[in-house]
């Protein structure tokens, strides 16, 4: 069939699923169209943004019907920055659309569709949950702007109130911008790469409520910084750090390399599960405190932990999952590829007083090999990867040190599917799979899962 559907035209459609990305998919002659706000069952009238070959972007310009499962926002904004993605969709719903997230991909992806995916585990108040926030900042007809960018652009849509972030951290971020403001630092601008301040980042402890402040700056030479950090210092009590990272790259990378610590440590601290962690401006840490907690009770359930196991944290960043787990077990070893991260492992060892726990820099793949080579048996496998999954020679390195169990923490599924296929032809059997919702109201899906040899 040749495509007839072009851009500006308006229709009447039909809402017959969501995209992995929370957009509302509905078919006109077999050719799609994703469109944003926009629930299973609705009848909208739309406008085509965006036709391409196999596929189009719409718009809703009216509702003919509603959903039941739809929910008042606070802003629209939240959708069109994908801030929010999911904020139209009742909690409930939400919830069961990771759950079905994880049972598509396994079917699909896995061949597994026999197992069973538990229930997403869910938030009792699921906004205000993020404990870290990075904002861009420009210069807009002389002010300093803050806010987040439209979807698939460099608009920057001003937001003071951003919905999922800690509200004493959408508060910081405006005293912060008003104090670069009274100091006259020039927004970036980024088409030019000019002017000064780029992104502004905050971390909170949940726990402790210790606030750290990162600055981002296109210059090394950043005039009356110590002013600055005292400035901000004296407007958020809370705050124990203020840091200067330099990024002089035209890119979207925010952090650069070097950084300089303008005013008291170079790290905050916090808690979970009971233990005291340090975090470094540069170390993974789990946006999600709460969900985090529930997410690592449920792994370290599916560990079935005994007092003799040998258990391997890959992927550790601060360790965290190794450290949580370490007076049950006879010894944990950790790897990561961020030093700094590794150094506040080692450190909240050290904190914790826990002495069988090592750690080691480096990539996954390759310091396992390593271990493998040494002759390190672990009984337990926990692994945490980014989004990209586990490397190939990384599982074949697991399979050769043959752990009794492997618990795998996912935050995304199609991955995860892809990988637990590798260790099921290598006599691993994926016994059980729970989604815990780490990022309400975003279509991000995180699950655990355990594989026990056969
Ligand atoms: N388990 C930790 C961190 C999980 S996030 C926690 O729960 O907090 C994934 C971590 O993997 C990040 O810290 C990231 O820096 C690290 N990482 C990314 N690629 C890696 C690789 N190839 N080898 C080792 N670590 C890697």
């Amino acid at each position: 069939m040749t495509q007839t559907i072009k851009k500006n035209e308006r229709y009447t459609v039909d809402i017959i699923d969501l995209s992995y990305e929370g957009l509302g998919v509905a078919k006109i002659d077999g050719y799609p169209l994703f469109i944003e706000n926009a629930l299973p069952g609705e009848q909208v009238e739309i406008l085509v943004v965006k036709a391409g070959n196999k596929f189009g972007y719409g718009k809703v310009e009216n509702w003919l019907t509603t959903s039941p499962d739809r929910q008042e926002i606070t802003s629209n904004v939240l959708l069109r920055t994908g801030i929010a993605p999911l904020a139209h969709l009742s909690y409930d719903q939400q919830l069961v659309f990771k759950q079905k997230q994880v049972e598509h991909v396994l079917a699909k992806i896995a061949k597994m569709p026999e197992v069973t995916v538990q229930p997403t585990i869910g938030m009792e108040e699921p906004t205000g949950y993020r404990n870290k926030a990075q904002i861009p900042v420009r210069r807009v007809e002389g002010e300093l702007v803050t806010g987040f960018y439209k979807k698939n652009s460099h608009d920057l849509v001003e937001i003071e109130d951003f919905f999922i972030q800690d509200p004493q951290i959408d508060q910081a971020i405006i005293k912060v911008r008003d104090i670069l403001q009274r100091f006259q630092v020039r927004g970036y601008n980024e088409e030019k790469n000019e002017g000064q301040i780029r992104h502004i980042i905050v971390r909170r402890g949940h726990y402790t409520h210790q606030m750290m402040v990162v600055l981002v700056t296109r210059k090394e030479k950043f005039f009356k910084a110590k002013e600055i950090a005292e400035a901000i210092h004296e407007a958020l009590p809370e705050v124990v750090s203020v840091i200067q990272n330099i990024n002089e790259e035209k890119t979207n990378v925010i952090l650069g390399e070097k950084e300089k610590v303008l005013f008291g440590q170079s790290y905050i601290e916090d808690q979970l599960l009971g233990k005291t962690y340090r975090i470094s401006s540069k170390s993974f840490y789990q946006v999600n405190t709460l969900q985090t907690e529930v997410l690592y009770q449920k792994a370290i359930e599916f560990a079935e932990l005994k007092n003799d196991d040998v258990v391997i944290d890959a992927y550790s960043g601060i360790g965290t999952i190794g450290l949580s787990i370490a007076d049950q077990v006879a010894s944990v070893y950790g790897m990561e590829i961020v030093p700094a991260a590794i150094e506040d492992a080692q450190f909240n060892a050290l904190t914790n007083k826990i002495e069988n726990a090592h750690y080691e820099v480096g990539k996954a793949e390759t310091v396992m090999k390593k271990w493998q080579e040494k002759g390190i048996k672990p009984t337990v496998l926990v692994v945490d990867p980014p989004r990209k999954g586990l490397d190939a020679r990384f599982i074949d390195s697991a399979i050769e040190m043959a752990p009794e169990r492997i618990v795998y923490i996912s935050c995304n599924p199609a991955t995860f599917a892809r990988d637990v296929k590798l260790f099921a032809e290598d006599g691993y059997k994926l016994e059980k799979v729970q989604p815990v919702d780490l990022f309400p109201q975003t279509h991000h899906v995180e699950c655990v899962g355990l594989l026990r040899k056969g």
